[in-house]
């Protein structure tokens, strides 16, 4: 059913967008390649975008480089200084007003036409983009920077009608009504590399609401990001609503955070900068004028579980794609599992081989499993991870451990049998294709409890995870024990692919403060509700004793705040 937007307003009803797929000789993928083409031989001056205006950062320049062949240059930005940030700060309140005055209605038609445009004609470059700047598979980039945008843009569209028409009871002689203020000051948006949907949708999310936003966006993700900016100025949004400031992010946000109308920050990135963030958010806390909200989704460190009665066919199905699907840099990633000796013995050498048998590559050419790792500072991370795999006596590489950063940064998905789960490789987040392998002994009893209870408090993340097996009460045992380590827990199936609208995405612990993107509880956070009582039928009196009801009339209460 449409939901209400407002008094005799419904909003268009959202489906998910389908997934394009990109067949040898056809149509799509003669699209996309041409999209991909348009790219060659151009250096795009990847400005920042505030009040409207596109201008280089007044910084130092920065490459945007290709991962799968880092000398082949995208384009250049220019990390933006105390004063670009200081630009963005007061365009974002300049442009406040007129936005929030703005009807609901005439918001949310902004962000459908940007997600019309991106399912349509936008498509192909926004892809593109993200294959080139982030290393992205077509179908990685189609079900991220398409599908999964358009899907936040049409879904927040929905939440956020539903939400303003959940209106408070009113009795009779009282109409009470509810009113979602946008906050008072500015949001701060800051987007990692690994989705486009992410950096299109942490901006937009508190935009929709009617709030103003400054948007610092990854460096390696400046391309995509650069066409979202001209995608919604394309759709109408207005000069100063969004402003994106590129680079770093260290000065933007010592201007940000010292603001005293910074009302909001919307971040989603590594656990170790969104601790920084906040640390300087509590810093300046006694400089803002209300306390801003925050909000961040951070890393994981994301299991999965198998119990003897799993299918040994989905638990490979599941391993091979949540380890290895863009070479592990999914904040869902699976970087842990969990093992029946019992099912080992028969998936071992398999998952081995299989893991061995992806391909990894130019994501141009199509037919690679995944691409590259990011950038220099995820290669040379990585690297040092499979030499101290090598050197760990507690660990047995049973497939990759191989870099090459030759031509680009490569690094071949890794499988790492560990006999001590309380080493690095199952508590850390190393962010790239590596997953570790602990093989438990099935046969002992109360076997079951115990690996669960170890994947609860092995790690310091609670992101995502999975359950497999077929054995109904080891399912519901798990559900139970395993109810704070996982925001998102997939029973029979890959701890990745969350879908907007039907699994809400967002962890715990150190993996953030769960308010679950592409939902209705995330769009609350950037509202200020305001509660307006109108008396129908005004006292004329007042009691002239406690508790007596002389001079009320007779609908009013006697209790209440
Ligand atoms: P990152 O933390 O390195 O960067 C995130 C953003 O913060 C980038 O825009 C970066 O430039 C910026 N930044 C860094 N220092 C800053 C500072 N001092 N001030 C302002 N901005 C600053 O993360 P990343 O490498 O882009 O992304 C990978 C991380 O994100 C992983 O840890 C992954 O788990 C996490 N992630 C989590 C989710 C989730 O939903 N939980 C989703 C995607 C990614």
């Amino acid at each position: 059913m449409n939901a209400p937007a407002g008094p005799g307003v419904v909003v268009p009803d959202p489906v998910n967008e389908p997934v394009r797929r990109y067949p040898a000789g056809s149509a799509a993928r003669a699209g996309l390649q041409q999209a991909l083409r348009q790219f060659a031989g151009e250096q795009l001056e990847l400005t920042n975008t505030i009040g409207g205006h596109s201008r280089p950062g007044g910084g130092e320049p920065r490459d945007v480089v290709v991962p799968h062949e880092y000398r082949r240059v995208l384009g250049t930005l220019r990390e933006s200084t105390h004063a670009d940030a200081c630009a963005a700060v007061a365009a974002a309140k300049a442009a406040a007003p007129g936005w929030r005055e703005l009807a609901p209605t005439d918001r949310a038609a902004v962000f459908l036409r940007a997600a019309q445009a991106l399912a349509g004609p936008w498509r192909d470059i926004v892809n593109a983009a993200t294959m080139l700047g982030q290393g992205k598979t077509a179908h990685q980039a189609e079900i991220d920077a398409a599908c999964e945008l358009v899907d936040f843009w049409r879904f927040n569209v929905a939440f956020a009608a539903r939400l303003a028409g959940d209106q408070p009871h009113s009795i009779t002689g009282e109409w009470n009504r509810l009113d979602l203020r946008p906050l008072e000051g500015f949001v701060y948006a800051v987007t990692p590399f690994n989705f486009t949907s992410i950096a299109g949708n942490l901006p937009t999310a508190p935009a929709l609401m009617g709030n103003t936003v400054v948007w610092k966006p990854a460096p390696t993700q400046a391309l995509a990001a650069h066409l979202l900016m001209r995608l919604l100025e394309a759709a109408g949004l207005p000069p100063g609503v969004i402003n994106l400031v590129g680079g770093s992010g260290v000065p933007v946000s010592e201007v940000v955070c010292a603001d005293p109308e910074l009302a909001g920050v919307h971040f989603t990135g590594s656990t170790a900068v969104f601790t920084r963030l906040w640390q300087a958010l509590a810093a300046n806390l006694d400089r803002y004028r209300g306390y801003p909200r925050i909000v961040g989704e951070t890393g994981g460190k994301d299991f999965v579980v198998a119990h003897p009665s799993a299918d040994v066919d989905v638990v490979r199905a599941a391993l091979v794609r949540a380890a290895f699907e863009y070479s592990g840099q999914k904040c869902s990633a699976a970087s842990r599992a969990y093992l029946p000796a019992s099912l080992w013995r028969r998936l071992g050498s398999d998952l081995a081989a299989a893991t061995e048998a992806l391909t990894v590559g130019d994501v141009g050419e199509f037919d690679h499993f995944t691409g590259a790792v990011i950038d220099a500072r995820a290669y040379a991370r990585l690297a040092a991870a499979c030499t101290r795999a090598a050197d760990d006596p507690s660990v047995t590489i049973l497939a990759g451990a191989r870099c090459d950063d030759g031509v680009g940064w490569f690094v071949r998905p890794t499988v790492l049998l560990g006999t001590d789960p309380g080493r690095e490789w199952f508590t850390e987040e190393l962010f790239g294709p590596i997953l570790a392998v602990y093989v438990y002994d099935d046969d002992r009893p109360g076997a079951w409890a115990d690996v669960l209870d170890l994947v609860d408090r092995t790690s310091a993340y609670a992101l995502t995870g999975a359950v497999i097996g077929t054995d109904r009460a080891a399912l519901a045992q798990a559900e139970q024990a395993l109810r704070f380590c996982a925001g998102n827990l997939s029973i029979n199936d890959a701890p990745t692919g969350a879908v907007v609208g039907r699994q809400p995405f967002g962890g715990t612990r150190r993996s953030g403060t769960d308010d679950k993107a592409g939902s209705a509880q995330n769009l609350l956070r950037w509202v200020a509700p305001r509660i307006i009582k109108e008396n129908l039928d005004a006292p004329l009196g007042h009691p002239r004793r406690s508790g007596s009801n002389v001079g009320e009339n007779k609908h009013q209460g006697i209790h209440g705040l």
